[in-house]
């Protein structure tokens, strides 16, 4: 007898290699077997020969047109006829299958696989199917080590053993409010449909069960995290009071709001894990170091990562700043990669006697020998560029540290229910007064003296400008020619100004001393490679042209533009591309349509569509098998809802109505140690 926890090796015809093979799809058990669902379906109504490639396995649905001919050549039959699908007339030939003929009657509806021969509109048939059912071929995602027909069928031979016996995971009360279907004949449906309603309902209540057990698993680490003892920020309010007072701003209503949330947190007595989301320019950073400081009034240290060193120094540069400007002593220090041995043994060691109090720093931060003395607040800056083991990490490195990610937005507001699921959020919903709508224009290459003409002027009222050029992801050297290339080209053009080179492969300290050039209008034209996308902040800078703009991504191209307009200046996008495909131009008029970033994001992954998107590390959004988070999206709201509302109650795990549930969250979750 076989049974849903058997390991898929009792299968027939599955020794070492296809075990191997099905292992890399996550298959090991027979349950995993028999809920590996089909990606689609085939409808064999729906093929025409007009749109069947030559030499395609296919089956063709339609009416007997011609009455069938046998002939003999001895032992060998050869039995022909004419077939209409739609209004596409084949030939079929089927080979030493003589009793077939007796079937085929002139004027009824047959089905028939076989080969396609698309020159001579003809098949060879291999078998009659029975036309009366709705024929639906599952089609089963597969890869180079087992193919989709194998899959198919060790599934036949594992549902006719365990069928009837999986057991049903969503709770039945929520099963009924959303009329969803049992486990067994969602699989049944999902494998076997007898026609394309039953696939559907299949696939809805599968969808459901998928986000559903998400949304339970990104549940529990929430609790399990508000559970985990942190310890509670106890901040001097009055020195916050003063550093707010000493800022060279008022604060938005928007960054007050998000201050007290965060503020409340760390108070609290336990782990803080919250994502701050605002767009480009929204001022995030102020958030940061005043939340940083709360920690050191309370005797902690904070930390805060960034995902380049351009960024990390200029943080290190503006915190010292604004605790300059407060008057209050608050040691800042720098922690990147390119440190000499001598100076990073230093530095360390006064981060472990605790006499830093705020280390800045890349993923550097990361390394292993970096310890704290007392780490109270762990901020990470633009967090879509981490990884999830990233964050993990740096939370290792403190005594459990409070947790601040900080994003501008990559993917639309509603899908970051999934992507940070486990965490609260924050959100800046408005910029600083007084910040003018960025203008985007388009231009084509042959007016790029047009562009410079704008920038000059620009200039001339004593702004400044970058000049992007595209990253060239196959080749740094390329891209270093190419920024090279055009900034002396610019020194040519633009003689009466002084120009800086941005890129890669210079050093930190070269780096370092262009920033601060440009920051202090030493420079007046920055010609930089992608380098700058993220994070930099020179509120003088009021012009960003960015040339073939159509080789970069819609959230690129709008961090890009997030560099401009963060001052009082009117500020202005310059995309100059000759597009070559209607995706890039698309890209380009949604740019010069409006500067929001939550729209543009819709419009990314409407433009993209969910898969490309999703999934991929920018978005830190999960794949799923059977649900699409864009289209499903109402299916994944509610299936959060209903995990929190079970989880709720404190004693979910007792009540017998949901010991499926918990004995498969056990079995597969293995950071979720109350059920250990
Ligand atoms: P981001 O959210 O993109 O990280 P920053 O924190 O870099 O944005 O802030 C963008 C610019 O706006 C910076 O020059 C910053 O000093 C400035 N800024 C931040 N908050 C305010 C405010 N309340 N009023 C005016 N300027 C502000
Ligand atoms: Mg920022």
């Amino acid at each position: 007898m076989m049974t849903r926890d058997d390991n898929v090796n009792v299968l027939p015809g599955v020794g070492p290699k296809r075990l191997e093979a099905l292992h890399e799809i996550g298959i090991f058990t027979i349950e995993d077997l028999v809920t590996y669902f089909p990606f689609r379906y085939e409808d064999l109504g729906e093929r025409v020969p007009s749109e069947t490639l030559d030499g395609d396995k296919v089956t063709f649905k339609g009416i007997v047109s011609t009455p069938a001919v046998m002939t003999r050549f001895g032992k060998k039959t050869q039995t022909r006829f004419g077939l209409l699908i739609a209004h596409e007339n084949i030939r079929v030939t089927f080979f030493n299958q003589p009793w077939i003929t007796q079937n085929i009657i002139v004027g009824e509806e047959i089905a028939v696989y076989g080969t396609y021969n698309a020159a001579k509109a003809a098949m060879t048939g291999i078998k009659m199917i029975n036309a009366s059912v709705d024929g639906l071929d599952p089609i089963y995602p597969a890869t180079k080590q087992i193919a989709a027909k194998t899959i198919r069928h060790l599934i036949e031979i594992a549902w006719s053993e365990v069928r009837g016996t999986i057991p049903t995971l969503v709770p039945e009360t929520i099963r009924q409010k959303y009329r969803l279907l049992d486990r067994n004949t969602q699989i049944e449906n999902m494998h076997f449909p007898v026609d394309m309603a039953a696939a559907k309902a299949g696939r809805r209540s599968a969808a459901f069960e998928e986000f559903f057990i998400f949304q339970m698993r990104l549940q529990l680490l929430k609790l399990a995290d508000q559970n985990f003892a942190g310890e509670s920020i106890d901040y001097d309010e009055t020195a916050l009071v003063n550093f707010e007072q000493a800022l060279p701003f008022e604060l938005t209503a928007a960054q007050q709001k998000v201050i007290q949330e965060i503020l409340q947190d760390q108070k609290r007595p336990r782990h803080m894990n919250r994502l701050l989301q605002g767009d480009v320019g929204s001022g995030k950073t102020v958030v940061a170091a005043m939340t940083m400081y709360a920690a050191v009034t309370a005797g902690c240290q904070a930390a805060i990562m960034a995902p380049t060193e351009i960024l990390a120094q200029q943080h290190a540069m503006n915190l010292a700043q604004l605790f300059d400007n407060a008057g209050v002593n608050v040691r800042v220090e720098l922690l990147t990669s390119g440190l000499k041995v001598a100076a990073r043994r230093h530095l360390l060691e006064d981060l472990e006697n605790g006499t830093i109090d705020i280390l800045v720093g890349t993923h550097a931060l990361l390394q292993p020998d970096v310890a704290f003395h007392h780490l109270g607040l762990a901020v990470i800056d633009e967090q879509h560029r981490f990884g999830v083991n990233q964050r993990a990490k740096l939370r290792e490195n403190g005594v459990n540290p409070d947790i601040l990610a900080m994003t501008a937005t990559p993917i639309p507001r509603t899908l970051s229910i999934t992507a940070y699921g486990e965490m609260d959020i924050s959100v800046i919903d408005q910029l600083p007064s007084g910040r003018k709508t960025i203008q985007t224009k388009r231009l084509r290459h042959n007016q790029l003296d047009t562009a410079l003409d704008f920038v000059k002027q620009q200039i001339d009222l004593g702004a400044q400008a970058y000049i992007v050029t595209p990253l060239i992801e196959e080749s740094e050297s390329l891209d270093v020619q190419n920024a090279t290339a055009m900034y002396e080209a610019m020194q040519l053009e633009l003689p009466q100004y002084q120009i800086g080179l941005l890129h890669g492969r210079l050093s930190n300290d070269e780096k370092k001393q262009l920033m601060e050039d440009f920051k202090a209008n030493r420079i007046q034209i920055l010609v930089a490679t992608t380098v700058i996308e993220v994070g930099v902040d020179v509120p003088n800078a009021s012009v960003m042209l960015i040339l073939d703009a159509d080789r970069f991504g819609l959230a690129q191209l709008h961090q890009l533009r997030g560099r401009v307009g963060r001052g009082k200046r009117q500020s202005y996008t310059i995309l100059v591309a000759d597009p070559k495909t209607d995706y890039g131009t698309a890209r380009l008029d949604a740019m010069v349509e409006t500067t929001d970033g939550f729209v543009l994001a819709q419009r990314d992954l409407d433009l993209r569509g969910a898969g490309d998107i999703l999934g991929t590390k920018q978005s830190g959004v999960p794949e799923f098998n059977v649900g699409d988070p864009v289209k499903d999206l109402r299916m994944l709201e509610i299936a959060q809802q209903e995990a929190i509302a079970i989880v709720s109650d404190k004693t979910w795990d007792q009540a017998p109505a949901n010991q499926a549930l918990v004995n498969y969250l056990s079995r597969t979750m293995a950071q979720y140690r109350h059920f250990d």
